[in-house]
């Protein structure tokens, strides 16, 4: 449905309704909710219809956010109506939520979650997962919304619980405003470096004179983007404009939010994916008043009511979690530059490691590069390899952690340091098998391998959330005794905590951190020096600044290098850039040891020699031979279905007709099977239009209106720039 329809105004409703509310309008023979997008005097059509009800009394949307809207449907094969709906919190839309919260704690120990959990796998799934996922828990108590959401679980579940004895679900009030209390010293800014006094100099002007213009503030973590954006800030707050800042939602950390509010203060408005509705109404509500007018958030902050837009800032823009993977499926930093665009402001990239698709735009001069060498406070860490190739050989045998790794913890712990150790999976074992017949257990539902999780006791599907026992047998040959293999986050920490007695340790995951009072209370015992390691994913890879940390350990982060992806090196030198500089930002040096099987490639060698533009000149030359991004746009069209052959066919015939759209000239890869072939029940294939424009993408999508399904079960979802 990407049209727009015409209905007449009835004579109460002229003068009430303005464009930017939401209707009450006939269609077909329903009465459905639809947005008033323009006020036109001759309708196209003859004897429209007509509008019943009008349901917000004035604008929900302005008229600058109908644009922005537009084109983003526009652009990312969408319907309007879609991208309104994503621009606007459901808080927001549905009037605001209640001020108070439900949080659910258990009754029973853990260890008796977990047992419960075990008992009623088969018989009550729902159930069993939320017993589990809430035993994993690092708090105590968890947000009923977010547990259900973890477990895929509906309200029935917890209730039989509740009922039970085994849960208890409280109503919290919560504070309307999630800023209130902050704790934040009020420290003079620093006086700019002459690197940050450059970088102003060049994006200023664009400011006061409220001019688009885009630059790419390339600089290692550590070396002042942060104030160079806070300073841009001021400049537009002065000019009485406001400005949008986005992070990745894990870098919404309290440190990075304390340093907006230290500047200032309540003209921030916070939108991290924790909020309540009710916060988040009163955060957007503060927004479109003027009471604030500096929007910080996730990638959904850009549809913040900010009215006078001054300045856009992405940081971290390389991140891959700024593309939604929803419809409308944009992404968050192109989307930002546009924004701006239309908005007549400056936007800013900020990164130490660009995405290639904006180095290239630095590169051709259509983003300004403004580059901060060092860093404002510590130094770069030295970044080493450690064979695991050789240590295999040496010690007979796999190693988890390196004696090499083992040894530089406990020399950085004994002088006083903290640790970080990434293991970019989460788990205990990736993989179980049977060493006999070869049999691995798979889930029931997707074509991949359960991980285990042995704190919880069931191996668990991080595709659908299924779960399953496991003993020591093979379920298949019921002679093989099961091996363990691979490793995630849980047994890394088990196996240090084994190595390094007495040392206290945190986990940072998706499993331990289900509330952020859990994440704030891991990070806060980190900054205090409470805990002296802490083991975990990505998650502790980006946005933390602990002058503490003097060694970064990394166990595996190259075996992402063999995924049929053509970012693979770039998310490998990425994360381990990132990851590197968490180490030595505070007096004593840092270090990092990356364990690798893959010596010599190029993305880890760019990475231990902090060469981010000998990276880039590399992988622009593979990107370049392959027509990939930034050289070519891509689309990506996945067909999901239940029935295998009604899937795969209609797959082939999205192929044809993509394939005759295009011409011999605009290669279409596939249909092939999808990396997850089978994902929840449901058959995936993929085709991948490698368009030579935006032309090709545009006459692709075109194409797709033009096929339709073979019935309701199989679906169709393009996405136009793939993260
Ligand atoms: P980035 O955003 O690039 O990671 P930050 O802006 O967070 O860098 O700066 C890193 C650290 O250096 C912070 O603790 C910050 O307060 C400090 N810092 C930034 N600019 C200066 C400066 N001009 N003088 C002294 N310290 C600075
Ligand atoms: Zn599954």
């Amino acid at each position: 449905m990407r049209r727009t329809f015409h209905y007449a105004i009835p004579e109460r409703l002229r003068g009430v309704l303005q464009a930017g509310s939401r209707v009450l309008v006939p269609l077909g023979r329903r009465q459905v909710t639809a947005w008033c997008v323009g006020l036109v005097d001759r309708p196209a059509v003859e004897d429209p219809k007509e509008v019943l009800a009008v349901v917000d009394p004035s604008p929900v949307v302005d008229t600058a956010m109908l644009r922005f809207t537009r084109w983003l449907a526009d652009y990312y094969g969408a319907s309007w109506g879609e991208a309104l709906e994503a621009a606007l919190p459901a808080a927001v839309r549905h009037g605001a939520g209640k001020a108070v919260e439900h949080r659910v704690s258990a009754r029973v120990p853990p260890e008796e979650l977990r047992e419960r959990s075990r008992a009623c796998l088969g018989r009550a799934p729902a159930r069993s997962r939320v017993l589990g996922t809430l035993a994993e828990a690092a708090e105590g108590e968890v947000p009923l919304a977010r547990l259900l959401e973890r477990a895929r679980a509906g309200p029935a579940s917890v209730q039989a619980l509740v009922r039970q004895g085994v849960l208890r679900v409280e109503r919290c009030p919560v504070r309307r405003d999630p800023l209130e209390g902050l704790e934040v010293g009020a420290t003079p800014p620093p006086t700019p470096t002459e690197a940050q006094e450059a970088a102003l100099k060049a994006i200023l002007p664009a400011v006061e004179a409220g001019r688009y213009e885009a630059s790419l503030l390339w600089g290692v973590t550590g070396s002042g983007k942060t104030e160079v954006y806070l300073r841009v800030i001021e400049a537009a707050r002065l000019q009485g404009r406001g400005a949008i800042v986005l992070v990745p939602e894990i870098a919404l950390t309290p440190q990075t939010v304390r340093r907006f509010v230290a500047r200032f203060g309540s003209q921030v408005a916070v939108l991290h994916s924790h909020l309540t509705g009710a916060q988040r109404a009163h955060q957007w509500a503060r927004l479109a008043s003027g009471e604030a007018s500096i929007a910080v958030g996730p990638r959904s902050a850009l549809f913040a009511p900010v009215g006078r837009l001054g300045v856009v800032v992405v940081d971290e823009e390389q991140e891959g979690a700024f593309k939604q993977e929803q419809r409308p499926r944009y992404h968050g930093r192109d989307a930002a530059v546009m924004r701006a665009h239309q908005a007549g402001c400056p936007v800013i990239l900020g990164s130490a490691t660009p995405s290639l698709e904006s180095w290239n735009n630095a590169l051709t001069g259509r983003y300004r590069l403004l580059r901060l060498p060092g860093r404002a406070a510590g130094s770069l860490p030295r970044v080493e390899v450690v064979d695991m190739a050789e240590e295999f050989a040496e010690a007979g045998g796999f190693r988890l952690v390196s004696e090499r790794l083992l040894e530089a913890l406990g020399r950085a712990l004994a002088a006083g340091g903290q640790a970080i150790v990434l293991r970019n999976r989460r788990g205990h074992a990736t993989h179980v098998h049977c060493p006999r017949c070869g049999h691995v257990v798979r889930c029931g539902a997707c074509d991949v391998a359960m991980t285990w999780h042995r704190r919880r006791g069931t191996a668990l599907c991080h595709y659908c959330g299924a779960a399953r026992e496991v003993g020591t047998r093979c379920p298949e040959c019921l002679a093989g005794e099961l091996l363990y293999w691979g490793s995630g986050t849980e047994r890394v920490e088990e196996f240090l905590a084994g190595r390094l007695p007495g040392v206290p340790m945190g986990r940072l995951d998706s499993d331990t951190m289900l509330s952020r009072e859990a994440y704030e209370k891991v990070l806060g015992a980190f900054e205090r020096g409470e805990v002296r390691v802490l083991v975990g994913t990505q998650m502790v890879a980006k946005g933390l600044d602990f002058p503490g940390v003097t060694l970064v350990g990394v166990i595996g982060a190259d075996a992402t290098l063999n995924l049929p992806d053509f970012r693979a090196a770039e998310r490998c030198f990425q994360l381990l850039s990132q990851v590197a500089g968490r180490a030595g930002r505070g007096p004593t040096p840092g270090r990092v040891l990356v364990q690798s099987f893959q010596r010599g490639h190029y993305a880890l060698e760019a990475a231990v020699a902090h060469d981010y533009e000998g990276f880039a000149r590399r992988e622009l030359t593979y990107r370049r031979s392959l027509g990939y991004p930034p050289f070519g746009r891509l689309l990506a069209v996945l067909v999901h279905g239940r029935d295998p052959a009604r899937t795969g066919g209609f797959a082939r015939e999205v192929a044809r007709a993509l394939g005759s759209a295009l011409g011999p000239t605009v290669p279409v890869l596939g249909p092939v099977p999808a990396p997850i072939p089978r994902l929840a029940g449901r058959h995936r294939w993929q085709c991948l239009v490698k368009g030579r424009g935006l032309a090709d993408v545009r006459a692709a999508l075109a194409a797709l209106d033009a096929v339709s399904p073979p019935g309701r079960d199989v679906q169709l979802v393009a996405d136009v720039d793939p993260a």
